[in-house]
C-alpha cells in the first residue's frame, strides 16, 4: 500500500507532518511519498498541480492532503491558483463522493455556538457529489444578453446538469453508508436535499435518488429542499443521519455542518472514487492567519488519515485506534487553542500530535 503525501500550503504542512507521525506509529506495512502541491508547487514547479505530483497520486492507494491557498496568490490567473490543484485530483482521479461526517465530541460541547442540548450526540455524515452539477456544467461563460430583462447587456451564466448515472451513483454510496452506519446504531435514514420545487435538474435528481432507494428497503428516505435543510441543520441538527445532496448545495452545507461541532479544526474529510482510492483532507484550509505558529489543530487531519485507513487501506482496527486517541486526548483536557476554554490545558501543533501518539498506546 502506497499513500501520497501532499501538504501543501500554510498550516498543511504543520498538520500534516502530525498526522505522518501517528501513522508511522501504528507500525503498519504502507509506504509513504511526498510531493508538493498548491503554491508550494506553484514556486517550485510553476504549477499548482505538476504532472509528477499528479502522477504520484495516482499510482498511489490513497492521498493524505494538508491545504492549499495564500491570499498572495489571489492575482495569478485561475488556472495557476492553488485551489486549482484539489479540483484537478478530483477531476483526474475520479473522486465523485465526499464525505464530511459532522460529530460532536462530548468533550467539546461547549465550543459550539449552538446550545448543548442540540448538539451532544451529534453524528451526521454528509455526502456530497463532486463533480457535477453548475460547478463544471458546460457550456459556460459572459456573452451580450439576447433575450431577458435586458437584451444587449453583458451577461455571465453557467449550466447546472446532472446525468442519471451520476446520481445513481452518489445515491447508492449514500444508502450503503447509511447501512454501515445503522448496523453500527445509527437511524439508518438518508435525507436527499434538492431544490425540487424550482430546479428541472433536482426534480430529475430527486426522481433517480428515490427509484435507487427502492433497493434500499431497509432505509428510510426523505426528500428536502435546500432551503429548509440550511435551517434544519441549526434548529435540530440530530434529526439527520446520512445527508447526500449535489456539489453546490453540498459545498455550502457541508460547511454549515462543520461549524455545528465548534471548530472546523476537528473535522476530517474523503473524497473516494468508484475504486476506493481517496483523497483524505481535513475540511479547513490553510489558515494563512495562524500558519507558522504552531497553534494550528491537527485533529482533523489526523482524523482524515483515520478514515483513509478505515475506507481506502482497509485498517479498520488501526482507524479506531487513532479515533479512540483523539478522544483519549480530548478527556485529558488537551485542547489547541481554537477549542480551548478555561479549565482545560492549551497546547500547540506538536504538542497534540505528541498526545494522540502516546494516547495510541
Ligand atoms: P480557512 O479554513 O483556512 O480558515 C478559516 C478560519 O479557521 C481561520 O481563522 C483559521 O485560522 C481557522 N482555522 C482553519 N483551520 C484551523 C485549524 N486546523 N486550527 C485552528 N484554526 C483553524 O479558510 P479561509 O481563511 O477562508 O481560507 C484560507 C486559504 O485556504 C484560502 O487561500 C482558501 O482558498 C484556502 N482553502 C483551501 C481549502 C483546501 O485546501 N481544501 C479549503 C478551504 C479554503
Amino acid at each position: 500500500m502506497k499513500i501520497a503525501i501532499l501538504p501543501g500550503d500554510g498550516i498543511g504542512t504543520e498538520i500534516v507532518a502530525e498526522a505522518i507521525k501517528v501513522l508511522q506509529a501504528l507500525d503498519l506495512s504502507f509506504t509513504m511519498e511526498s510531493a508538493p502541491v498548491g503554491g508550494a508547487a506553484y514556486e517550485s514547479h510553476g504549477h499548482p498541480l505538476p504532472d509528477s505530483t499528479l502522477q504520484l497520486a495516482k499510482d498511489s492507494d490513497a492521498i493524505l492532503f494538508g491545504a492549499v491557498g495564500d491570499w498572495k496568490y489571489d492575482t495569478l490567473e485561475r488556472a495557476l491558483r492553488p485551489e486549482q490543484a484539489i479540483l484537478g485530483l478530483r477531476k483526474h482521479l475520479g473522486l465523485f463522493a465526499n464525505f464530511r461526517p459532522a460529530i460532536c465530541y462530548e468533550q467539546l460541547v461547549n465550543a459550539s455556538s449552538l446550545k448543548p442540548e442540540l448538539i451532544s450526540g451529534l453524528d451526521i455524515l454528509i455526502i456530497r457529489e463532486l463533480t457535477g452539477d453548475i460547478y463544471f456544467g458546460q457550456p459556460r461563460g459572459r456573452r451580450t444578453a439576447t433575450d431577458g430583462h435586458f437584451p444587449g447587456a453583458e451577461e455571465a451564466f453557467d449550466t447546472m446538469r446532472y446525468s442519471k448515472p451520476e446520481i445513481e451513483r452518489i445515491a447508492h454510496v449514500a444508502f450503503q453508508a447509511a447501512r454501515t452506519r445503522k448496523a453500527a446504531g445509527s437511524e439508518g435514514r438518508v435525507t436527499s436535499v434538492d431544490k425540487a420545487n424550482v430546479l428541472e435538474t433536482f426534480q430529475f435528481w430527486k426522481d433517480v435518488v428515490t427509484e435507487v432507494g427502492q433497493s434500499y428497503p431497509d432505509i428510510a428516505l426523505d426528500h428536502m429542499y435546500v432551503d429548509n435543510a440550511a435551517m434544519q441543520l441549526v434548529k435540530q441538527p440530530k434529526r439527520f443521519d446520512v445527508v447526500v445532496t449535489g456539489n453546490m448545495f453540498g459545498d455550502i452545507l457541508s460547511d454549515e455542518a462543520s461549524m455545528l461541532t465548534g471548530s472546523i479544526g476537528m473535522l476530517p474529510s474523503a473524497s473516494l472514487n468508484s475504486r476506493n482510492q481517496g483523497l483524505y483532507e481535513p475540511s479547513h484550509g490553510s489558515a494563512p492567519d495562524i500558519a507558522g505558529q504552531g497553534v494550528a489543530n491537527p485533529l482533523a487531519t489526523i482524523l482524515s488519515a483515520a478514515m483513509m485507513l478505515r475506507f481506502s487501506l482497509k485498517q479498520p482496527e488501526a482507524a479506531a485506534r487513532i479515533e479512540k486517541a483523539v478522544d483519549a486526548v480530548l478527556t485529558q483536557g488537551l485542547r489547541t487553542p481554537d477549542v480551548y476554554s478555561p479549565g482545560t490545558s492549551k497546547v500547540g501543533t506538536r504538542e497534540m500530535g505528541d498526545a494522540v501518539v502516546k494516547a495510541l498506546g
